[in-house]
């Protein structure tokens, strides 16, 4: 087989992704440790990588303290809510009292910030968001993270975490390969932050075959934050919450703006107002729930999917009375241009004029992630002057392994951060991992060759599958020796959309179901152990894959946990379809053990700190 090239790098502080979430905690470790070598490694390239790369039209989370708009007790109140009662307060309310001076720093590293032209105050999309030319968000906070680290690495895929020779229950740095050149690299470090995105592509998308890539969630978030996390034994929580957006139909065009700017409203096939409609059944399911402002966001799915469901779809967005001003025009077209523009192409090829025509809203296949109306993600430390002792055991936003800290979609029970709250978690982890690393002393982790040789062999291992097997290909791609990287891909997302809730099961699932998904998750794993990568490309495909799978039986294992229906219009348990309030008023948490392969399972208490 090949022989790879080994470069080692030593730091004290490492960025696992250079999203919102690694460039805060690039900038932020900076900023508190003057002297450290900071290093973040990204598998793109931080100008344009992650959620935020083709730019963005609002910042979702902006509390605008300085004109008394909104407190951070007011987000936590509005996440709590629209998560039917289950956030950690004491991290949301960290992110919230610090992203006003997060969106400041945008501001005054050049990103166009619109501005109310009568107040002079920044331009309210909604109550939480405010409009911004985001064409280049991503490459002006890329910037400040460049000039903040010591080192930016580009294209190398993190693959895994490496733990002290010591003490394996502590972090002391990663692995992973450089996309391009193929070179293995050893990253040796005092304390590591995870910030590697959500993911996409765990449950089937509803554009299949070569339209595949077109999803919601960004194609190229695959599960690393959590996947990463899990190897190394990090506890997870709410991997169950998986999240469905209710956007326009075959390009995922974003509604917010709509919804919020132009007051464009939705009506079913016959020009009803549906969503009254279900109200009284809602109310038997969810209780009170259903009476909160604004009504939570899976329970409006849940009525979108009710009405169609009785034959009355398809659900439209009407636009056309709004796009009769050219103002509003303007800004419904230039919302897609910003940051969803395959949504005016498909319009535009559809022959859709939302001044003629009530284009069709649809709900998405489900997704991972910790930052948007949802809060899956590992099981962090809170802050030590308002959590509450049960979630304090390290320092702020660490794990429960040790120098391990996460930011952004990684890290669970926050919901509603989007990119500035992520970028502000990602400054809070590297505030912290800075005062670990500093406390540390002598104490440094130290990894051992061993341990980084065997990654080596297994992280190449798909390349030497290929060569070999490869001579046994008996039908175009078709070898019996290994499966390909699409093969694995597409088989994960049946498994998941058939049994686990995904858009073929109308989001529905129950014990039978999720304990056979279990079972054929397993025999996906099994064979997953010979796929064969023909490039480095493919490798990367690979491994992206091998993230995928493992995040996936996480959230089987979270929902087969949790026996209730707690977010109805998100997914559902058939055979326990009510919000049960008694028994799972709490967060899941699960910690996987590499060694046995076995996941435990377990509660841990919601606090309500916020009245
Ligand atoms: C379609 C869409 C629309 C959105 N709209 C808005 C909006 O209008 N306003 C708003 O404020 N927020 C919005 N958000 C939310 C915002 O984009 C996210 O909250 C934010 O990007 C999350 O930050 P993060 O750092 O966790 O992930 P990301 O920003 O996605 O960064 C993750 C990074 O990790 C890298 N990475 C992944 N795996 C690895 C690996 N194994 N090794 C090395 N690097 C890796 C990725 O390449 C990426 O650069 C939107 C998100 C999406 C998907």
């Amino acid at each position: 087989m090949r022989r790879r090239k080994t470069v080692f790098v030593d730091s004290d502080i490492l960025v696992v992704g250079g999203g919102m979430g690694g460039c805060g905690a690039t900038y932020e470790s900076r900023y508190w440790g003057r002297d450290l070598k900071i290093v973040c490694v990204e598998k793109a390239n931080i100008e344009r990588s992650g959620a935020v790369a083709q730019g963005l039209y609002a910042i979702n989370c902006y509390m605008g303290m300085q004109w008394n708009e909104n407190r951070p007790e007011d987000h936590v109140r509005y996440a709590r809510n629209d998560l039917m009662g289950l956030v950690r307060e004491d991290l949301g309310y960290d992110i919230a009292r610090h992203v006003d001076s997060t969106v400041h720093k945008f501001e005054e590293w050049g990103l166009p910030i619109m501005r109310d032209p009568k107040t002079g105050r920044y331009q309210r999309e909604g109550k939480w968001q405010i409009m911004i030319h985001g064409e280049s968000y991503k490459p002006i906070v890329a910037e400040a993270a460049r000039k903040a680290a010591t080192e930016i690495y580009n294209r190398i895929m993190v693959t895994h975490l490496l733990m002290d020779k010591d003490r394996p229950e502590r972090v002391a740095g990663a692995v992973g390969f450089n996309v391009r050149t193929g070179d293995f690299y050893v990253f040796r470090a005092k304390a590591v932050i995870v910030a590697a995105g959500g993911a996409s592509h765990i449950f089937k998308p509803r554009a299949v075959g070569e339209g595949m890539g077109r999803t919601w969630y960004a194609p190229w978030s695959s599960a690393s934050a959590y996947a990463l996390p899990i190897m190394a034994g990090a506890k997870m929580t709410q991997m169950e919450n998986r999240i469905v957006l209710t956007r326009f139909k075959d390009g995922y065009g974003p509604v917010g703006a709509y919804f919020l700017h132009l007051k464009t409203y939705t009506q079913n096939a016959y020009g009803q107002d549906y969503e009254p409609t279900w109200y009284n059944s809602i109310k038997q399911l969810v209780g009170d729930y259903v009476d909160r402002h604004p009504v939570p966001t899976c329970l409006r799915n849940h009525a979108l999917l009710e009405e169609v469901k009785a034959g009355r779809g398809p659900i439209r967005m009407v636009t056309k009375e709004a796009f009769k001003d050219p103002h509003k025009e303007t800004v419904g077209w230039e919302n897609f241009l910003g940051m969803t523009i395959g949504q005016a192409v498909v319009w535009a090829s559809q022959n859709i004029d939302p001044k003629e025509t009530n284009p069709e809203l649809t709900t998405s296949e489900p997704y991972v992630m910790g930052s948007h109306a949802t809060c899956s993600g590992a099981w962090a430390s809170g802050p030590e002057d308002y959590a509450p002792a049960e979630y304090q055991w390290g320092y702020n936003r660490m794990m429960t392994v040790e120098g391990l800290f996460g930011a952004g979609d990684t890290i669970g029970g926050t919901a509603h951060k989007f990119s500035s709250g992520s970028f502000t978690e990602g400054r809070i982890a590297g505030k912290a991992a800075v005062k670990y690393v500093n406390d540390m002393g002598r104490q440094a982790p130290q990894v051992s060759e061993a341990d980084y040789e065997t990654l080596k062999k297994i992280v190449y291992k798909p390349m030497d599958n290929f060569e070999v097997g490869r001579n046994e290909i008996v039908a175009g791609t078709v070898s019996p020796s290994y499966i390909l990287p699409i093969h694995g891909l597409q088989r994960l997302e049946k498994i998941m959309d058939e049994y686990v809730g995904g858009i073929g099961a109308n989001y529905t699932t129950n014990e039978p179901l999720l304990t056979r998904g279990l079972e054929l998750l397993q025999m996906l794993k099994e064979d997953i152990d010979h796929i064969g990568a023909e490039d480095l490309h493919q490798l990367q495909r690979a491994w992206e894959l091998q993230h995928r799978v493992l995040a996936s039986e996480c959230v089987t294992q979270h929902t087969l946990f949790r026996t209730e229906t707690r977010w109805p219009g998100y997914y559902y348990r058939a055979d326990h379809p009510k919000l049960d309030d008694k028994d799972w008023h709490c967060f899941t948490l699960s910690r996987y053990d590499r060694e046995s392969g076995k996941w435990e399972m377990e509660k841990a208490p919601v606090y309500h700190i916020v009245d």
